[in-house]
């Protein structure tokens, strides 16, 4: 185990703010791997602060390609919000971009709409919607939330993207084709684009996709 709040894959700087997460979906890299590439993902401790986060990310600045930040890691970053906010703020005052990888449970988590606190901090909301109803993604997620948890994922995509948010659904082609087809008509009716992930075993590849 190690503190690796920040960690660069390509020259794009991650997050890893926490390692919590109320879902254990049968495809997270968490299942089969400690981290992502050659970085230990686990924290031994989780960040107290936005400083430290900063601070993480001030010495690897110099070294990054690009000018997008991605609010990713090994648990889910919501479950820092207000160390996510703090830290997004900062980054954007200072130019960067903003993505937010997440499974969609914030509202859950934090008991509240926090799409309004993301606006103006996050540029981009990746939602992982993983099937195109609430039993299909109980059975791949085993959220703690139950059947609750997939309506609150589709509800807070709508909520960031009335935010303004650029917001895109994510599901991993495991699902199968005709399940896909289904998310993709669903997709279409919120009006919100979706990616379908190649899953490979790779947890490089998959971390840069999540
Ligand atoms: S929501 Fe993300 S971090 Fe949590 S179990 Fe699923 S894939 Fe892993």
């Amino acid at each position: 185990m190690a503190n690796n709040y920040v960690y660069t894959l390509d020259g794009k700087a991650y997050i890893n703010l926490t390692n919590k997460c109320g879902n254990a979906c049968s495809f997270c890299i968490r299942n089969t791997g400690d981290g992502v590439k050659d970085v230990a993902l686990w924290l031994e401790r989780e960040p107290q602060s936005a400083d430290e986060v900063l601070t993480a990310f001030d010495k690897i600045a110099p070294t990054l390609k690009s000018d997008e930040v991605v609010f990713c890691g090994f648990g889910e970053p919501t479950e820092a919000l207000e160390i996510l906010k703090a830290v997004a703020r900062r980054l954007k005052a200072s130019g960067y971009k903003t993505r937010l990888n997440t499974n969609g449970l914030g509202n859950l988590v934090n008991g509240k709409n926090i799409a309004a606190e993301l606006k103006g901090l996050i540029d981009v909301a990746s939602v992982s919607l993983n099937n195109y109803n609430a039993q299909k993604y109980l059975e791949i997620t085993s959220s703690v939330y139950g059947l609750r948890a997939f309506p609150a994922v589709v509800e807070f995509a709508e909520q960031c993207k009335a935010q303004g948010i650029d917001t895109v659904f994510t599901v991993v082609d495991t699902i199968g084709a005709q399940d896909i087809a289904r998310c993709r008509e669903l997709c279409e009716s919120l009006s919100i684009p979706l990616r379908v992930r190649e899953y490979v075993a790779d947890n490089y590849k998959n971390e840069q996709g999540v």
